[in-house]
């Protein structure tokens, strides 16, 4: 265990873990083998309070600044074992900090509540068919007429995509590069949007991710989110809260192979003896362990920064690549531990092993992570 949290993370963390053994993990396969879980959900987790973490009390949140509380639940929320759930019951997570730090304050006042009760869906539309790794690039064009904004564009790979009711949507609204990108929250019953087909993936099966269709879409001029043509820092800015989520992430799935290795390999027999019986079988629990143990740590050292009010964007891009290095790895191991077990679509590490391959691209890719370590470090 850590030195990070305290009494009330634990008795949050309590909360998650109960939330998850009674309303979760009963469903979860049915739930991913039908590509969703059900949208009371979001309303369950509203009731529990957890998804109000983070979030400042004036918009019903329980509080804002207490990193650690959000690190607790985020575990546990992981112990579902799907990140498809986390990741749609999650995606207010990334739609919902711009709203409720630079929205318009009517516009906040309306729109944040509801989302933290669980009665409507917020998502985050910024990667487009053209490219998500070049955000200073993306295309979505909205022109000011008057009182509202006219939207024209596509976005796609967006989580939550099919259902959410509001969308914090990166748009050009002034030239080419950074210095022209805004943000607008445009909601699914604006005139001219629409949502594409439901997409099809290798892994987090039970989120919904989506393509976002503007043909002349009109959205009030109040919907700006922040200055016209200062969304670029925005942006940046929610990416590095997404960016530590997606280490923890990566380190509890990691972990949960780990424990369903251990598991398996205790008591499984092969040439009269347990698993654990060969050393190369032990080596391996124990490289898996450590390695979870680092990653976990250094995220925490990460989360820590952030909690003294730090930008430590180099050791989040460091940690979620080491962490997703590490469950990609873990992950494998797992597999080859339960041999043709691990294969089976009825055990646990087939989808955790599915589910790791997203975190390398969400959020920022690797390679994109590298890129801002090595500007970072003046490279
Ligand atoms: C399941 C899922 C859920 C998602 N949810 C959301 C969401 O809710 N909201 C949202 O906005 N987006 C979402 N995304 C999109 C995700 O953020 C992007 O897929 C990601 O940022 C990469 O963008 P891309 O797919 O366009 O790849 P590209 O940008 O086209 O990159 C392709 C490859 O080129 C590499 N590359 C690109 N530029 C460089 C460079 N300068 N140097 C070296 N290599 C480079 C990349 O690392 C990658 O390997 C989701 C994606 C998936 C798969």
């Amino acid at each position: 265990m850590s030195d990070y949290f305290n009494e009330t993370h634990e008795h949050v963390r309590a909360t998650a873990r109960k939330f998850i053994e009674t309303q979760v993990l009963p469903n979860i396969e049915a739930w991913e083998e039908a590509g969703e879980f059900p949208r009371d959900l979001y309303k369950k987790a509203g009731d529990a309070g957890l998804l109000g973490i983070g979030f400042p009390e004036a918009l019903g949140g329980i509080g804002e600044g207490d990193i650690f509380m959000k690190v607790a639940v985020s575990e546990e929320l992981m112990r579902s074992t799907s990140g498809g759930l986390v990741a749609g019951l999650g995606s207010l997570d990334i739609g919902l900090p711009p709203v409720a730090r630079w929205a318009k304050k009517d516009i906040r006042e309306q729109i944040v509540p509801p989302v933290l009760r669980g009665e409507k869906i917020a998502a985050l539309a910024v990667t487009e068919p053209g490219g998500g790794s070049d955000v200073a690039n993306l295309k979505t064009r909205a022109v000011r007429n008057g009182d509202h904004y006219l939207v024209n564009g596509s976005k796609t790979f967006i989580t939550s995509g099919m259902r959410a009711d509001h969308y914090t949507v990166a748009v050009r609204t002034g030239g080419e590069s950074h210095g022209g990108i805004s943000l607008l929250l445009i909601d699914r019953d604006m005139p001219g949007f629409s949502t594409g087909k439901k997409l099809k993936k290798m892994g987090w099966w039970a989120s919904d991710t989506a393509e976002l269709f503007f043909e002349d879409c009109r959205v009030p001029a109040n919907r700006l989110i922040g200055a016209e043509n200062a969304g670029f820092i925005a942006i940046m800015s929610n990416f590095l809260f997404e960016r530590l989520s997606l280490a923890i992430m990566a380190y509890m799935t990691a972990q949960l192979a780990y424990e369903q290795a251990l598991e398996y390999t205790q008591q499984r027999k092969a040439f009269g003896r347990n698993l654990t019986g060969f050393q190369i079988t032990r080596h391996k629990l124990v490289d898996m362990a450590t390695q979870i143990d680092v990653a976990r740590e250094y995220t925490y050292r990460c989360a820590a920064l952030m909690q003294a009010g730090k930008n430590p964007i180099k050791e989040v891009a460091m940690a979620k690549n080491f962490s997703v290095d590490v469950c990609e790895k873990v992950t494998r191991e797992a597999v080859q531990l339960l041999g043709g077990m691990g294969y089976m679509r009825e055990t646990v590490v087939e989808r955790l092993y599915r589910d790791a391959k997203i975190l390398s691209i969400g959020g920022g890719t690797t390679e994109i992570m590298k890129e801002l370590i090595a500007k970072q470090i003046k490279l």
